[in-house]
């Protein structure tokens, strides 16, 4: 289990009715998005409480700002990865009675950039800016200005400005979170990849999936460990190698 495993099959998607695929950075590390938590992530060198915590949102909203902001610019530029466009290309093949439901930790956009439509982003996006004050009526809106030299401040209540992400102690987003547990509650395939096994949301996933008599396979670079014992198969690679290899519509 401490070795790359070469030798997976291939998935022949046409047997399942109701796919889950939950989606974390290591999806997107072959465009050049790091990920904030786990070996070479951002977080080596920049302290996440110090950077991103909601507290921030009070003492210095201009630090969140400066990091998010950075990601706003360094997504603009990055680049789909085979990974990306065959969890589009599966959803575009399905049959009429089936479905599929992509749920992602990354806030990058860069699933719906490759055309993946049924998306879940419980992290939020990078793309959207909404108030900090949470009666606010400024609905969240399309935004990629970096506002990493100026506070931006609503026009309605004058709070400052705020990327529509989730940080550090905040709750994921309710219609997100309940959108995917009414759909891991029906799943009959439930694909972790890029992410961690053994810590939430991906533990708590697959449990529901497990529950549900689901397959559940984890795809990620590192093993899990501990290992999670509701992850049934494990296969050990980088997303945009093994994604386009096992995800297909015919046995192989
Ligand atoms: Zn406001």
């Amino acid at each position: 289990m401490n070795k790359k495993n070469y030798f997976m099959r291939s998935l022949n998607l046409s047997h399942f009715r109701n796919i889950v695929v939950l989606t974390g950075a290591g999806v997107s590390a072959a465009s050049g998005i790091r990920p904030f938590r786990g070996r070479g992530g951002q977080w080596d060198e920049i302290d996440p409480l110090e950077s991103s915590d909601h507290s921030l949102l009070e003492t210095n909203p201009k630090a969140i700002w400066q990091l998010y902001g950075a990601l706003r610019r360094q997504v603009k530029t990055a680049p789909l990865n085979a990974a990306h466009i065959r969890l589009a290309e599966v959803e575009a093949q399905l049959s009429p009675d089936q479905k599929f439901t992509l749920i992602t930790q990354n806030i990058d956009g860069l699933h719906q950039r490759a055309s993946s439509s049924n998306v879940l982003e419980i992290h939020g996006s990078i793309h959207r800016t909404r108030c900090s004050n949470p009666t606010c009526s400024l609905a969240p809106h399309l935004d990629n200005d970096p506002h990493d030299n100026t506070l931006p401040i609503c026009q309605i209540c004058g709070s400052c400005l705020r990327p529509d992400i989730v940080l550090f102690g905040e709750q994921l987003p309710l219609k997100e979170s309940w959108a995917a547990k009414l759909a891991l509650r029906d799943c009959d395939l439930f694909i972790a990849i890029g992410t961690s096994g053994t810590v939430s949301p991906a533990s708590s996933f697959v449990r529901s999936a497990d529950y549900a008599g689901a397959r559940t396979i984890l795809i990620n670079l590192e093993p899990m460990e501990p290992k999670n014992p509701y992850f049934k198969e494990e296969y050990l690679g980088y997303a945009e190698e093994l994604v386009p290899l096992m995800l297909n519509f015919s046995s192989g």
